[in-house]
């Protein structure tokens, strides 16, 4: 429904560094936005919600854009 850019989502994602293994996570494009790959659970985890977090304040973001132009 919005269209979201992905870029800066998947650059803050994929530089971040498991802490545990040392490994950067990868983004990966599906049908219903995008999938994170990462070394572990726990790391899957947290970008998984980071990315969440991300998405909705573009959400908000884009929300708040479209509003100013309907008034
Ligand atoms: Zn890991």
């Amino acid at each position: 429904m919005f269209d979201l850019n992905y870029d800066p989502i998947k650059k803050e994602i994929e530089s971040e560094v498991c802490k545990e293994h040392g490994l950067h996570p990868e983004l990966v494009p599906t049908e219903e936005g995008f999938g994170i790959k990462a070394c572990c659970e726990p790391f899957r985890k947290e970008l998984v919600e980071k990315s969440g977090n991300m998405i909705e304040e573009q959400t908000k973001k884009i929300l708040n854009e479209t509003l100013k132009d309907l008034l």
